[in-house]
């Protein structure tokens, strides 16, 4: 069984995401895309956005969204508690 750590690990993983935004410097990897179509769009010019109703996902997508920023290659996806 998981001691305190690991609950707390697993606590802020699905803990309600209030804003997701993305900095200057995406590569337009796709990578966020793939794992959560629900709340990104890559586009060839723009990089990647939220999409405007992203935030109906937030809750029951946020373990996918956490790992999405952690996995980002340039570190650009910004998630606030
Ligand atoms: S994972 Fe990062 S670099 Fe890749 S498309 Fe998403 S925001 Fe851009």
């Amino acid at each position: 069984m998981a001691g305190p750590t690991g609950v707390w690990h697993y606590v802020q993983r699905v803990m309600a995401i209030r804003k997701v935004s993305i900095e200057e410097g995406c590569i337009a990897c796709n990578l966020c895309m793939d794992l959560v179509p629900e709340v990104f769009l890559v586009t060839g010019d723009q990089g990647c956005v939220v999409k405007e109703d992203a935030a109906e996902h937030f809750d029951s997508k946020a373990a996918d969204i956490r790992q999405a920023a952690a996995d980002c290659p340039v570190e650009v996806i910004k998630v606030e508690d």
